[in-house]
């Protein structure tokens, strides 16, 4: 770790190790700082949407050689009733976090990124042009950091992320029980606490189950959670992994950076409001993060705020609808157009930001409303 490094990157989740490739692919020196060992467990569901694929498919990635099971069929509930299902042609990868991680990892190395595992970065600080981080193993010098250490990310504190929506998501992985039919088949539960949902994602041998909601709800959350749980007819007793994590959306105009250290993904604030999917919104702020350290994109705000902030944006409006009317949702979404509508957002033929704009959806929400 010793010597100035062109980049030091934090944290080698998709948006660090997106960060270190680019970066790396621009002849940068960059070192990769993670706490954990690779491959590590990640909580998360491992829903790959449209825009998550593009960005693995143009780094390279094979995704369907990553993907544990190929969803077609989607089974939607409002607090446990009201199920209706909706099919097509399997078109939404689900992949264990520790597999893809490694891989994306894996990729940043073989670009000449230098890997440092079981690091913790502690503390940040500037002057006369360096940055020095203060890790457990010592200190480390750069020119420019990309802080992508998650949501609890200790570099927010110090950029000033100020983040609005908090929320806590309780997952479990599970061994799939013989005989049951969740091949290809993922169930969305819209939950009691408002704005919540739960989910059965199947990932070939495990499927993961869980719930998110507000932080602000966490008693109610976790009884959503148990009873959600048991209802599928499972048990957390038999869990392979059982915990939460938190994920956060930032303010709108919140900083991305401070000097020379820029912010990227989960620690940034940027995810999806409604769904909370981040996997693309971390692999794409991660790639724009890697390429402005090192002067190779002139403003990392600008193409951030204009792209992933009118994705954010929509989706606040869509949480805020879901929010206070889920059964009206529940009921609009059981209707014959919605379904061609969600297959188009979920594999990022369009977005929740155009589908604003358009007349017909804007009276819609407007209606909802
Ligand atoms: C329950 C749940 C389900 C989800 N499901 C989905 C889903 O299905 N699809 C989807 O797209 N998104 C989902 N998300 C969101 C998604 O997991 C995150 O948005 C994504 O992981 C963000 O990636 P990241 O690289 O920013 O951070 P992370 O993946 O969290 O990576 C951060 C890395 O930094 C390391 N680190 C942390 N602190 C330090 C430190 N001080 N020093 C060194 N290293 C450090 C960590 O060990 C970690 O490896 C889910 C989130 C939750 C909580």
């Amino acid at each position: 770790m010793t010597g100035v490094w062109d980049l030091a990157v934090v944290g080698a989740g998709p948006a660090g190790a997106a960060a270190a490739r680019a970066a790396a692919e621009a002849g940068a020196r960059v070192l990769l700082l993670e706490k954990a060992e690779i491959p590590r467990y990640k909580r998360c569901g491992g829903g790959l949407i449209g825009p998550a694929q593009r960005a693995l498919a143009d780094s390279g990635v094979d995704v369907s050689g990553l993907a544990r099971d190929l969803v077609g069929r989607f089974t939607f509930t409002h607090r446990g009733g009201r199920a209706f299902t909706r099919e097509a042609v399997p078109f939404l990868p689900m992949v264990l976090r520790s597999e893809l991680d490694a891989t994306l990892v894996g990729l940043a190395r073989e670009a000449g990124t230098e890997l440092t595992t079981g690091v913790t970065v502690g503390a940040y600080a500037e002057q006369d042009g360096l940055v020095t981080l203060g890790t457990s193993g010592g200190p480390v010098l750069a020119r420019a950091v990309v802080a992508a250490d998650g949501s609890a990310s200790r570099a927010s504190a110090y950029v000033g992320v100020h983040c609005d929506l908090v929320d806590i998501g309780l997952e479990a992985e599970l061994p799939r029980p013989p005989g049951s039919d969740w091949d290809g088949h993922v169930l969305l539960d819209w939950g009691p606490v408002p704005g919540s949902y739960g989910w059965v994602f199947p990932k070939g041998d495990v499927l993961t189950v869980g719930v998110i909601g507000s932080r602000d709800q966490g008693p109610a959350m976790r009884d959503y959670y148990r009873a959600f749980v048991a209802s599928l007819g499972l048990d957390l007793g038999t869990a392979i992994h059982d915990g939460g994590h938190q994920t956060r959306v930032r303010t709108a105009g919140s900083p991305l950076r401070r000097g020379q250290v820029l912010v990227a993904g989960d620690a940034a604030g940027l995810l999806e409001p409604w769904t909370r999917e981040g996997i693309s919104f971390a692999l794409r702020s991660g790639r724009l993060a890697g390429l402005a350290a090192v002067g190779e994109l002139p403003s990392y705000e600008q193409a951030v705020e204009s792209v992933l902030g009118a994705e954010v944006a929509a989706g606040r409006r869509a949480l805020a609808v879901f929010t206070r009317r889920p059964g009206v949702v529940h009921r609009v979404m059981r209707t014959p157009p919605l379904w061609p509508l969600l297959q188009e957002l979920v594999s990022g033929r369009t977005t929740m930001a155009d589908q604003l704009e358009r007349r017909r959806v804007r009276w819609l929400v407007s209606l909802v409303e």
